[in-house]
């Protein structure tokens, strides 16, 4: 069958299997949709979000970027829910709702040409570490600070804002996971899969961290022992 390049679902898959129906686009990310389901499940089931919250986006290489939807349960999404935006304006492809931190994706995104994907959660133990001035994530754990270097904390601005979302980028320009004061975790990655995984580093470092502070401030690493393993952070 002749690929049929009038049909807005064919353009970027020109073997002409979607009929003139437009579904091959969606099939043709289907693995970059399955892959945001699956992270937000797993975020959904770790505990680090709850029902509506949190969100994920990625870059589908064509200049566009498929989003988490606003309103949808993060446990019981599916492929089809991923909303679709024009990286570049900002407006969804298809007219469907997505996340209300939109801004705050497309703002890290723009700001990191060198990542693909942006994962934020509401990560309990990193939020409530946000809320004491006296504790700090870092300086204790060899492998948060090889893998992460310093990890720091973008003070409060109220979600769903412009503010926040240029904060979140600032943050992000020299690093790959921040935690949002009173809020939880963004993390990027050249994946969703790397992007959750260095979410997930964040919330266990910080719930070994709020653990040790039951007993006693933990010890923190050697200061020049920290300088070599932050030399190796990315
Ligand atoms: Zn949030």
């Amino acid at each position: 069958m002749k690929p049929r390049m009038s049909c807005e679902g064919c353009k970027n898959r020109l073997d002409g299997s979607c009929a003139g129906l437009g579904g091959c686009r969606g099939q043709q990310d289907e693995p970059l949709r399955v892959e945001i389901v699956q992270a937000c499940r797993l975020l959904y089931e770790r505990g680090l979000i709850a029902g509506f919250d949190g969100n994920s986006s990625v870059r589908t290489g064509r200049g566009t970027v498929l989003v988490t939807p606003a309103g949808v349960h993060k446990g019981l999404m599916n492929p089809r829910d991923v909303v679709e935006l024009d990286e570049a304006r900002g407006t969804a492809i298809d007219g469907r709702q997505p996340t209300s931190e939109i801004s705050m994706h497309l703002a890290v995104l723009r700001r990191r040409k060198d990542i693909a994907a942006v994962v934020h959660s509401h990560a309990p133990t990193a939020v409530a570490l946000s809320l004491l001035r006296n504790v700090s994530i870092n300086g204790v754990l060899p492998e948060l600070a090889i893998a992460l270097g310093e990890v720091k904390t973008v003070p409060y601005a109220r979600p769903g804002t412009d503010a926040l979302a240029e904060r979140v980028a600032d943050g992000l320009e020299r690093a790959n996971a921040v935690i949002i004061e009173k809020h939880g975790t963004v993390a990027v990655g050249g994946s969703v899969s790397e992007a959750l995984a260095r979410t997930e580093m964040v919330e266990h470092a910080a719930r070994v961290i709020w653990t040790a502070h039951q007993v006693q401030r933990p010890q923190r690493l050697d200061e020049a022992e920290l300088r070599v393993l932050m030399r190796r952070a990315p």
